[in-house]
């Protein structure tokens, strides 16, 4: 299991051991009702909005404070270098965009590599879980 796949409590977010734990050891909390959360399926929801605007937003969120914070004093006096703080804006924006893109790409790709191993697993006759009337 790894942290793609690690299964957490729906309501304290501890991790928990494996599929047969009923009870949150943490909060004491019955899973059947508050619910398992994973980052896998955290990134199936991520994934539906798409690429650009999870590049766009984070990129935008990286940037935005980074400019402000580094112009602070010029913004605070009134006489704004707007030359640097558009550079600023400009570095900021593309290393966000790398950054992200380059996140973006890895968690898709173990996203993907987890998805196919789930569909090869359900696929293949399992004996392990056919119940027994006797
Ligand atoms: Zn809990």
């Amino acid at each position: 299991m790894n942290w793609l796949t690690q299964e957490r409590c729906n309501r304290c977010y501890i991790k928990l051991k494996d599929a047969s734990q009923t009870h949150c050891l943490n909060c004491k909390a019955d899973l059947s009702v508050v619910g398992r959360w994973s980052e896998f399926q955290e990134w199936q929801e991520t994934r539906k909005k798409g690429c650009v605007r999870y590049v766009l937003w984070r990129a935008l969120v990286f940037a935005a404070p980074l400019t402000i914070g580094l112009h602070a004093r010029s913004i605070w006096s009134g006489s704004i270098d707007w030359i640097g703080l558009g550079v600023t804006l400009l570095i900021g924006l593309l290393t966000g965009f790398v950054a992200s893109f380059l996140m973006w790409r890895g968690i898709e790709k173990e996203f993907l590599t987890e998805l196919d191993r789930r569909e090869a697993a359900s696929s293949q006759p399992d004996h392990t879980f056919v119940e027994s009337n006797s």
